[in-house]
């Protein structure tokens, strides 16, 4: 431009810092709006323009580039202004990745040029790894996959089923970053490596799906339906058949018999499972107690199945996973049949460890203490409060309290997601149970990012983190 004002000395104008974008993109954005910009990606340069107006030709700016968080300078080009311009390329480094920059722009000497109003001018940018790397306020289906796949890490509370990339899913990406991607530094923020550490954490915890199958054993037989006590074939596939939805269940005691001979039953929950009678209401009694056979295991208790086989390997020495115990329960299983507990109807698990190569099992003193070191050695990694009995935070993965009296968990750990919403917004719709392991495992999230949202983030590239855990199966 050049023009000369009618101010006397130079300037350097705010909106005349501008950041040219190169070929190659990568996001950033200027912090101090909301205006979207890109930057180019390793080794391509930014390009700085300044311009000014009446100023002498020969001058100097600096424009220095801090780290944002420390002040660090990382480096301070000087830009010669000449004939009112003057231009810089700034080449991106490798160490700046993931940073947030500073770009300062101030004067070389006290002559000759003068900020505006003394005023230091600065752009925030940050610069991400690679073109179309995902972080937080992302949303989409394959976030919503992501949220399922990460289900057991973050210590805050577990990533949900949704759609939007939310601090709990920031929180496990970094925690699945550290702790099994095993980088120095994580980022919090997706790009190809740990999609495919993803893929690589599925082949490395495999999923014993079968030992998930309700073992009732009336199958094909003519049964009492045990909610609404119909006569009918038991005709269990292992998953559930979508029963009982809208239906909930009512505990009474039988106190005593009428002059008619008939029996008088009671509400009472605390009553013991030997002695309840049950009768199914459609009024809304919460999750407890819903009778619904929901139609499969749900994905995010699976794969927070499979993060808490990670961390009984990683923090401790003695246990090792044994077995599924227990998975799924229908209306027909003995358990049902007796506790009338909903828990299991694909919402909860069952799982046996080993210590120091001998099962753990029975109801022994011993037992418990085993299965508390186990469960403390691990709960915190998996967002779950331990000491929260019976009413645990909702929207978390929970474990049954470990113990010896009713409804406690002596030789095994209870791991479930009964305190998952079921309305505004529904963590437990039929969508998220699955029936099968390919169901459960869904895509390789590399291959589907072709298809999902369009293909929309399919060119995602590697943010050079290096990924190279060891494959447990190499
Ligand atoms: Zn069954
Ligand atoms: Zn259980």
């Amino acid at each position: 431009m050049g023009k000369v004002g009618t101010e006397a000395e130079g300037v350097v104008r705010e909106e005349w810092v501008e950041i040219e974008l190169p070929s190659k993109i990568i996001s950033a954005k200027w912090l101090k709006n909301t205006t979207e910009i890109s930057t180019s990606k390793l080794n391509d340069k930014v390009k700085i323009a300044i311009e000014t107006r009446g100023i002498i030709n020969g001058k100097e700016v600096v424009v220095s580039i801090l780290d944002a968080s420390n002040s660090e300078v990382l480096k301070r080009p000087k830009i010669e202004i000449n004939n009112s311009e003057g231009k810089v390329e700034i080449e991106i480094e490798k160490e700046w990745v993931h940073k947030e920059l500073k770009i300062e722009i101030t004067k070389d000497d006290n002559e000759g040029l003068n900020l505006v109003d003394g005023y230091i001018h600065t752009k925030t940018l940050k610069i991400i790894c690679c073109e179309h790397a995902i972080e937080k306020g992302a949303r989409g289906d394959l976030i919503r996959e992501i949220n399922i796949r990460l289900a057991g890490f973050g210590e805050g509370g577990c990533p949900l089923p949704h759609d939007t990339f939310d601090d709990r899913t920031e929180s496990a990406v970094k925690q699945f970053q550290k702790d099994y991607m095993e980088l120095d530094e994580v980022t919090g923020i997706i790009c190809r490596d740990t999609l495919e550490a993803l893929d690589q954490f599925k082949i490395d915890y495999n999923i014993p799906f079968n030992r998930c199958r309700c073992r009732c054993t009336t199958k094909g037989q003519t049964v009492t339906n045990a909610v609404d006590n119909s006569s009918e074939t038991n005709n269990c596939q292992g998953f559930g058949d979508g029963s009982n939805r809208g239906r909930y269940l009512r505990r009474f005691t039988r106190v005593r018999k009428d002059e008619d001979g008939n029996t008088i039953y009671e509400a009472d929950g605390k009553t013991p499972a030997t002695e309840r009678v049950v009768e199914y209401t459609t009024r809304n009694l919460g999750e407890p107690f819903y009778a619904y056979e929901y139609p499969g295991m749900h994905r995010s208790l699976m794969w927070g199945f499979r993060a808490l086989c990670f961390y009984v390997e990683k923090n401790t020495t003695a246990f090792t996973f044994r077995d599924i115990s227990s998975g799924y329960r229908c209306r027909n299983h003995d358990l049902f049949r007796s506790s009338k507990t909903t828990n299991h109807m694909g919402k909860a698990l069952d799982i046996q460890f080993s210590h120091d190569g001998t099962p753990v099992t029975g109801q022994t003193r011993n037992r418990v203490r085993l299965m508390t070191e186990l469960r403390d050695a691990i709960h915190k990694k998996l967002g779950i409060e331990p000491k929260s009995g019976w009413a645990p935070p909702a929207n978390r993965l929970a474990f049954e309290p470990v113990g010896t009296d009713r409804g406690q968990t002596h030789s095994w750990l209870h791991l479930d997601v009964r305190t998952f919403s079921r309305a505004n917004p529904s963590y437990l719709a039929d969508e998220f149970f699955a029936n099968t392991l390919d169901l459960v495992n869904g895509e390789n999230l590399i291959t589907l990012l072709n298809t999902v949202d369009g293909g929309d983030r399919k060119e995602i590239n590697s943010c050079e983190m290096r990924f190279e855990k060891k494959k447990k199966n190499e």
